[in-house]
């Protein structure tokens, strides 16, 4: 899931100030022919200035060249549009182009950031060249959209008519137009919208990853991911066996593609409805919630990073920490830099690892029955509590949900 994060799939919430939360409302769209040949312009211009100015700043690192922003800009953009081979590019809204330089440095930025340690959790790699194959998108700000008469208008791609499946909260600040792979075209507006505080309860929640789990709560509950879902991956990995057997560049082929398109879509759409249920069952019921910082548990970098990815883990905390956000709630990541397998949550007692097997023992010390994954997520609590402490006393590492949330407003495809 973190490895490729899907635009404006998961509407997520950036803390403004108290009492205020940016988010992403994503809607369905519909193009007609003429607009979806004007937006797969826009598309392949998009893509073709984020990739120029990956390889332009690639290059001016090599040489040890300082390149400034504005300058990336005028050599990307402005002085391409002047050569035969980039000369298409003035048939684009240049908003589009100026958004994708923007997005090319902040992915360029976050790479450097992430190589001299100054920013948090996953590290970042280096910007990934887009492609014409998979999802496609071109983000507009105020100057290159606005909404009239019900419908959205986009620069030099026209009017187009969007179905309002729920009310925009505020005047959106900026628009990110999608072409999913399975040909659906989606606008995910960023807007602003009020908190809203949840009655307070004296609940504190820890939650970790189980590997048979979803997640699982320092109370005990064993979230799993349910049938229905399950059912869906087992019909995706079917359409992309079928797929693979395809022979390339024919018709079957590209309905194979399709077929797995649809079926990708379905799974998404159900573990985010089944992430947003689950996130907020778990918000409602606490006043804190801690959880496990993946990116620095090792986990992540384990041959078990496939199956916590499939299951969703990201996306559920980044729900969690949205529903938080919107509700009043504290959140945050508590870094674990020790395996809580190895501690008892009773009484503290460290008794070494453990086979991955064993997922239930007895606490020499104590005495407790101690199940491996609630256990591990009471361990998340009590750091998670003890940080907080320290950190109210004025300690030197906050644990910051506002931090946080910015840190996320920057994975790489913040759409
Ligand atoms: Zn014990």
């Amino acid at each position: 899931m973190a490895a490729r994060p899907v635009a404006g799939v998961d509407c997520h919430g950036l803390l403004l100030r108290s009492g205020l939360v940016q988010v992403r409302y994503r809607y369905r769209v519909y193009p007609d022919a003429a607009q979806r040949q004007a937006l797969a312009r826009a598309f392949g211009c998009a893509r073709v200035v984020f990739n120029d100015a990956v390889r332009l700043r690639d290059q001016a690192h090599e040489r040890g060249e300082k390149l400034s922003d504005s300058e990336a800009q005028r050599r990307v953009i402005t002085l391409a549009k002047r050569t035969p081979e980039r000369e298409w590019l003035g048939e684009v809204a240049s908003v589009v182009l100026v958004q994708a330089c923007q997005d090319a440095r902040r992915a360029y930025r976050n790479w450097f950031d992430s190589m001299a340690g100054k920013r948090k959790g996953r590290k970042a790699g280096h910007p990934q060249f887009k492609r014409k194959h998979g999802q496609q998108s071109v983000r507009l700000t105020r100057n290159g959209f606005a909404l009239h008469g019900g419908r959205l208008y986009v620069a030099k791609v026209g009017d187009v008519t969007v179905k309002w499946s729920r009310p925009l909260p505020s005047v959106p600040s900026s628009v990110t137009v999608i072409r999913e792979p399975d040909g659906r075209y989606y606008a995910s507006f960023v807007v602003e919208r009020d908190t809203e505080p949840l009655p307070p309860c004296d609940q504190e929640t820890g939650i970790d990853v189980g590997l048979a789990h979803l997640a699982v709560t320092s109370d005990g509950l064993k979230i799993a991911a349910p049938r229905f879902l399950r059912k869906a991956e087992r019909r995706l990995k079917k359409a992309q066996r079928a797929l693979s057997r395809k022979s390339k560049g024919s018709a079957n082929r590209a309905r194979a593609r399709h077929r797995v398109a649809v079926q990708h879509r379905k799974v998404r759409d159900a573990r985010l409805d089944h992430a947003h249920k689950t996130a907020l069952s778990l918000v409602r019921d606490s006043q804190a919630v801690y959880a496990e910082d993946i990116a620095v548990s090792g986990l992540a970098r384990t041959r078990l990073a496939k199956s916590v990815h499939d299951a969703g883990w990201s996306q559920l905390l980044r729900l969690i920490q949205e529903k938080c956000e919107r509700h009043g709630r504290y959140f945050a990541k508590v870094g674990r830099f020790e395996p809580t397998s190895q501690v008892c949550s009773a009484c503290g007692a460290r008794d070494g690892p453990k086979p991955l097997a064993v997922r239930k023992w007895t606490c020499r010390e104590c005495g407790t029955v101690l199940d491996r994954d609630v256990n591990a997520a009471r361990n998340i609590l009590a750091l998670g509590q003890r940080e907080r402490l320290n950190a109210s006393v004025g300690s030197v590492r906050p644990p910051s949900p506002v931090a946080a949330a910015v840190e996320r407003g920057t994975r790489r495809s913040a759409a």
